[in-house]
């Protein structure tokens, strides 16, 4: 089954919203393989973020990825990498639709509640960043 990998960002989980983003994920249908409680070393969002490394956000990106825990997960389900994505919404919480998590809980360009992978091959570099195997149900 297609897998991909969430995170749920420091604002997000700050203020209580794990649960409620969790369900939406389960209620669109998809499994929970892998659950973590973390938080990102600047080390670990170089890794994650690496194709953003030089661009204008990417400090504020990391000081933010670091400030407080987040939550990882792995999502698997039919089409999960393309749906979750949608479920969460545009990167810009102004731009993203309604109902989307991004519009419920997002607050601007960088606080924006959720990470997902947004293809096969991201999904593939970016789960072993967060998991060993051994932490993956599936
Ligand atoms: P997405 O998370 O929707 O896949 P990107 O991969 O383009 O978006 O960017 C990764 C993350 O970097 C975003 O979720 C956001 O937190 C941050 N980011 C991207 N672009 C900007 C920007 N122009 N200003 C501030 N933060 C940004
Ligand atoms: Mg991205």
């Amino acid at each position: 089954m297609e897998k991909t990998l969430v995170l749920i960002k420091p604002d997000a989980f700050g203020k209580g919203h794990a649960g409620a983003i969790l369900k939406l994920y389960e209620e669109a249908g998809f499994k929970i393989l892998a659950a973590k409680v973390m938080r990102m070393t600047p080390a670990l969002a170089a890794k994650h973020y690496a194709e953003h490394i030089g661009r204008s956000y990417y400090p504020a990106l990391v000081d933010f990825m670091t400030s407080a825990p987040i939550m990882a997960v792995v999502l698997a389900g039919d089409d999960v990498i393309k749906k979750v994505r949608e479920l969460n919404g545009a990167t810009n919480p102004a731009e993203a639709a309604d109902g989307t998590i991004r519009k419920l809980y997002a607050e601007d360009k960088t606080k924006n509640a959720v990470h997902a992978s947004d293809s096969e091959a991201s999904a593939a570099r970016e789960i072993p960043i967060f998991f060993g195997a051994y932490e993956i149900f599936d």
